[in-house]
């Protein structure tokens, strides 16, 4: 049997989210690897590319989970410019994913413990942040899970400095028939079933496909992007993988 979310009231909807999260978190790393065939991995170092963050950065990493965009951005300042004065602030809703992302980092020593911190929040209202201290907010297959999408842009906004810069990594609609329609039987058949065998847990993963079909296009989160006052370059966002993912940017100028 299903959960049914599409029914389910809005009040609910952190509620229930919370619980798919709980209830995969440990398997986490393992679905999306298993979920994506490695491609989210390619997507995240992808994000980081693009952010091409300087030395001394200040990333607020939302929804960050098990951390991979937080360690990609760690691991490419060191790379890049050697540098070890960068931070980021990961901030999840649910305290057993920031579990899973603290023993990941514990395991890596090379990075210097003060440039990773980590807080239980909710991206609809980051009121433990102050205004205009982040240089880049990163969401990465965050927000379509987040139930007022309006109240996380406006607080995106609000911590971000000045010239700071917005950045989400979401699932998309993709255009092209042919691959639309493999995608869909992927989504529809194949990865319920991966949630079965992998984390004994269909519902979770049939929630996963739904949100995804449910979430705007990305023309409209563009637009909502710009609504909640921000500056897009372009059309404001790049297709991946056939827009299966998409990643949307915004300045706050
Ligand atoms: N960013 C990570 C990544 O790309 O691997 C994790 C993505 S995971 C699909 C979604 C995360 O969003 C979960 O860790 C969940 O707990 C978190 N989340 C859901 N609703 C949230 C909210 N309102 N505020 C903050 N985090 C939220």
């Amino acid at each position: 049997t299903h959960f049914g979310f599409k029914s389910v009231p809005e009040s609910m909807k952190e509620t229930l989210v919370g619980q798919v999260f709980e209830n995969v978190a440990t398997k986490y790393d393992l679905m999306n690897d298993a979920m994506s065939l490695g491609v989210h991995r390619l997507w995240k170092d992808h994000t980081i590319r693009t952010m091409a963050p300087g030395p001394g950065t200040k990333l607020l990493d939302v929804a960050g989970g098990t951390g991979d965009i937080a360690m990609g951005f760690l691991n490419y300042c060191k790379e890049i410019h050697g540098d070890t004065s960068a931070q980021v602030k990961l901030l999840d809703i649910n305290p057993k994913m920031l579990e899973v992302g603290k023993q990941r980092f514990s395991k890596t020593p090379h990075h210097n413990t003060s440039q990773v911190t980590f807080e239980v929040g909710n991206a609809e209202d980051l009121s433990s942040i102050p205004s205009n201290s982040y240089d880049v907010y990163t969401i990465a297959f965050g927000i379509r899970n987040c139930t007022h999408i309006d109240r996380v842009l406006h607080e995106a906004f609000r911590v971000l400095k000045p010239g700071g810069r917005f950045m989400c990594l979401e699932f998309g609609k993709v255009q092209n028939p042919l691959i639309s329609s493999i995608y869909n039987l992927y989504s529809f058949q194949i990865i319920p079933v991966i949630g079965q065998v992998i984390a004994s847990d269909r519902d979770s993963y049939q929630y996963l496909v739904e949100s995804i079909r449910q979430f705007p296009s990305q023309e409209q989160f563009a637009q909502m992007i710009m609504n909640s006052g921000f500056t897009i370059v372009g059309d404001g966002w790049e297709d991946l993988t056939f827009g299966i993912a998409a990643l949307h940017s915004g300045f706050k100028l």
